[in-house]
């Protein structure tokens, strides 16, 4: 007797981890490129020194070091296992069978995948001809059985971010009981004026979602957060899987705020190199658009799959996301060379 599975899950494919190799140039999963400071190591290993004992299951400290750091009060603030297990659960506290999530696509590609394991349907609206966030019909797209929209911003994979003016009309024409998933994974890296724990403060309906993976540099070690009203924080925690955020990610994620100043500042020398590869990319023919986080995009269509086999034959590991384009993360200067020095190539160019 075979065992039975839930018949839907066949449509989802099942995750496809990128090719890696010894020696490649890794541009392919928005990571930084250097390791934890060594406070944060040092964090580590006191942790592993306990590793006997659960985690506390409240992350109390965590909680109360981004509350601090964030400047909103405990009761707004959720810790998950990376943010991404925080989307997931935000579909399982608000979604009945059936019920409807608007998101924008291209974007994040989880949000097909939690939408679905959560037993509710995916409303895509597709980016604009520049590949932004199209609000109005992502407002359009609302119906009664809407029940949570997520906006990306800046969006993975295309780096676009929408202003703070732009946001706020949106967040204010989207019905209160609505919930709005604010994903800012990559804030860090944006210099638009928009930041969602300003938005989140008038507004009960609104979350706000980080993580720990990209600018703090533990993508590894795996912890995020969920800034919101204390009634979705207690909603948050009764779906929350005992124990996913580690004692070594509390104790990581702490050090690493503390060291928040000296973390936060290696984005400059990020948004340097951003500006300098685009640059290099648009003088050499590529269209680029505008990037507010820590990649690249490049909507090459029918050339992505061509582009993005020659790029791993190069040894550089790029993301390719079907017949619309591929994204680059922003590495290291000679990394980010290498990759130029490629897009140069004529096998790149008549991919
Ligand atoms: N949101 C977006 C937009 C992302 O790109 C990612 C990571 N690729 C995540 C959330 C999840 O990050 P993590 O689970 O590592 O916190």
């Amino acid at each position: 007797m075979t065992a039975h599975i839930r018949p839907d899950l066949a449509s989802i494919p099942a995750y496809v981890p990128g090719r890696n190799f010894p020696g490649a140039i890794k541009l392919a999963s928005n990571e930084t490129t250097v390791g934890p400071l060594p406070g944060v190591r040092d964090a580590v290993a006191d942790a592993v020194a306990n590793a006997n004992r659960y985690p506390d299951n409240a992350a109390v400290a965590l909680i109360e070091a981004l509350a601090s750091f964030l400047k909103v009060e405990p009761a707004n603030v959720a810790a998950g296992c990376g943010s991404v297990t925080l989307c997931q659960e935000l579909v399982q506290i608000t979604c009945d069978q059936g019920d409807e999530v608007i998101y924008a696509w291209r974007s994040f590609e989880a949000y097909p995948v939690v939408t679905q394991v959560g037993h509710a349907v995916s409303v895509k609206v597709p980016l604009t001809e520049d590949f932004g966030h199209d609000l109005d019909a992502m407002l359009a797209a609302i119906t009664d059985r809407t029940r949570l929209i997520f906006v990306c911003n800046p969006n993975n994979p295309t780096g676009n971010a929408l202003s703070k003016a732009e946001l706020e009309s949106f967040l204010d024409a989207v019905p209160t009981h609505v919930v709005v998933a604010l994903d800012e994974a990559y804030f860090e890296y944006s210099r638009s004026d928009a930041d969602g724990i300003e938005l989140f403060r008038s507004r009960p309906n609104v979350v706000v979602l980080r993580t720990f993976s990209k600018a703090y540099g533990l993508a590894g070690i795996r912890v995020g957060y969920a800034v919101a009203d204390p009634e979705i924080i207690v909603a948050l925690g009764k779906v929350h899987t005992p124990f996913t955020v580690s004692a070594v990610a509390q104790a990581a994620a702490i050090a690493s705020l503390a060291a928040a100043d000296e973390l936060l500042a290696r984005t400059e020398g990020v948004i340097a190199e951003r500006t300098r590869v685009r640059s290099a990319l648009i003088e050499a023919g590529y269209t680029v658009p505008e990037s507010s986080a820590n990649f690249v995009y490049l909507p090459l269509g029918e050339l992505s799959p061509g582009f993005a086999e020659a790029s791993t034959e190069a040894g550089i590991l790029i993301r390719q996301y079907g017949v619309e384009g591929v994204r680059m993360t922003i590495g290291d200067p000679h990394e980010n060379d290498a990759f130029l020095a490629f897009a140069n190539t004529d096998v790149a160019k008549q991919a």
